[in-house]
């Protein structure tokens, strides 16, 4: 008798993360049955009706961000004592920085065994019309990274991002390079997350050093973020609808599925071959190194979390969903909170290993040789590439401007790759999530008996201050 109830438990446990897979199949479906219907291709216009209720989910997700961002890492580091949010800082470093290495010298090692971009008849690789290209230095990319991490204004950070512009001066004569511009910028749309993560890192450590005088504002931050946290579980079940039509109207979208098995199939399958091994096998060994259990149960319970990564193609977006799904997993929130945000914000294993490999790829097709230095260049910019890039769609794209610049290519030979783009930015960042779910769950399990003094420590800080306000 115990065993249909079981399955039942079973089944209403993993409704939602069934209808959200099915949510996936039906969308690529009624994708393939619209285009089936209509002999010319679908309009920009038609498009956008097929994926506004996808766009109405994106946009309630996206919605969650900052605020779910600013409470959650503040009352996780608020809560903690500066020796523990530091340790666990300090855990998070290393796996952030080793499971991005691993992923950087994994994708290397595949580009240059499987050498996708070798073919006799390079022109089959066409350039297509679109210009991500900015005219700016490494060296200002890089720049711009940290003038980021500090905003001078907190609301502007809210939404926009610093960007220094480059323009040619009036007078070209005995100017031969971009260093020599003149040097501008502008605020691009767009949250500058790692600013607020940072605000977030600071206000949650003076917090947690006020003691009793910060305790209203963490009981404000507290709050928020479970507010935060049963929006969230409202908006999760809209997620097989709102998947579906993000699936189908991309689909629509997309005018050229030869790619993914014509002249780039090698580029592509190196680039999944790459994420899978570093999904299912470096992170699996780390995952048994650091807790000594096998990872496939903690896997298992992250379907969800995969599936509407998979469907929305951005970090960000799936932030929410992420964070749901390991409180759901029983986790202390103070570490989900704390590790999350942060791992969302600049811990992307799949795109540094796609940043690795296109650029490796790229270069073979424009027949330029890898020597030693060039190809630690590439590990180097793309691990700093993977930092930058925004946990949007398509943000690597952009990112990888910098790490071809390293291989001394144009910008502009990023369109290479456009063509498979749109799938291959759907799977890394399914890695990008997964990766950071996996850290949040070895950090908790080497931070266990900490939490745990820590949570009684509190405790009996909160009893005396009460019994001494009783005394007076
Ligand atoms: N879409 C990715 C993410 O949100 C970033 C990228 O690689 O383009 O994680």
């Amino acid at each position: 008798m115990a065993r249909p109830k079981r399955w039942k438990n079973c089944l209403t446990e993993n409704l939602l993360t069934m209808l959200t897979v099915f949510g996936v199949f039906a969308g690529v479906a009624l994708g393939f049955i619209l285009k089936a219907t209509k002999s010319s291709e679908w309009t920009n216009r038609e498009i956008m009706y097929i994926n506004f209720p996808g766009d109405l989910f994106l946009r309630m997700l996206k919605a969650l961000i900052l605020p779910l961002i600013l409470s959650s890492i503040v009352s996780a580091i608020g809560s903690l004592d500066l020796n523990l949010s530091g340790k666990i800082g300090m855990r998070s470093i290393y796996y952030y920085g080793t499971t991005t290495i691993c992923a950087v010298i994994l994708g290397i090692t595949l580009v240059l065994i499987i050498r996708p971009g070798v073919v006799k008849d390079t022109s089959a690789f066409v350039a297509q019309n679109y210009i991500p290209a900015r005219n700016v230095t490494t060296t200002d990319t890089l720049l711009d990274l940290l003038r980021n991490v500090f905003p001078s204004n907190l609301v502007q950070a809210c939404l926009a991002n610093y960007q220094t512009v480059l323009t040619p001066p009036k007078n070209l004569t005995g100017v031969t390079s971009m260093y020599q511009w003149d040097i501008g910028h502008k605020y691009t749309d767009g949250m500058n997350t790692l600013g607020i993560v940072i605000f977030g890192i600071v206000m949650g450590i003076t917090i947690g050093k006020m003691g009793e005088q910060g305790k209203p504002l963490l009981d404000f931050f507290n709050s928020l973020a479970e507010a935060m946290m049963i929006i969230t579980s409202w908006v999760i079940w809209i997620s097989p609808i709102g998947i579906m039509f993000l699936v189908a109207s991309k689909l629509l979208e997309i005018s050229d599925f030869g790619a993914l098995v014509g002249t780039l199939g090698w580029y592509f399958m190196t680039v999944i071959l790459g994420l899978t091994i570093h999904g299912f096998g470096t992170l699996s060994v780390i995952y048994f190194v650091c807790t000594r259990e096998l990872p496939f149960k903690a896997l298992s319970q992250m379907g969800q979390v995969a599936v509407t990564a998979f469907g929305t193609a951005s970090s960000s977006a799936t932030l929410p969903i992420t964070i749901q799904c390991l409180d759901n997993m029983g986790l202390d929130p103070r570490i989900t909170r704390f590790v999350v945000p942060i791992g969302a914000t600049i811990n992307m294993d799949g795109t540094a290993l796609y940043e690795a490999i296109a650029a490796i790829f790229i270069a073979q097709v424009r027949g330029i040789q890898m020597s030693l230095g060039k190809v630690i260049g590439v590990s180097i910019t793309a691990t700093a590439a993977s930092i930058g890039a925004a946990g949007i769609p398509q943000a690597g794209l952009v990112t990888m401007v910098m790490v071809l610049d390293t291989v001394g290519l144009p910008a502009e030979d990023v369109t290479l790759i456009l063509a498979v783009d749109w799938l291959l930015d759907r799977f890394r960042t399914t890695i990008n999530v997964v990766c950071d779910a996996l850290g949040a769950c070895i950090i908790e399990r080497m931070s266990r008996g900490e939490l745990e003094v820590n949570s009684r420590q509190r405790e009996e800080t909160v009893e005396l201050a009460h019994l001494s306000k009783i005394e007076t």
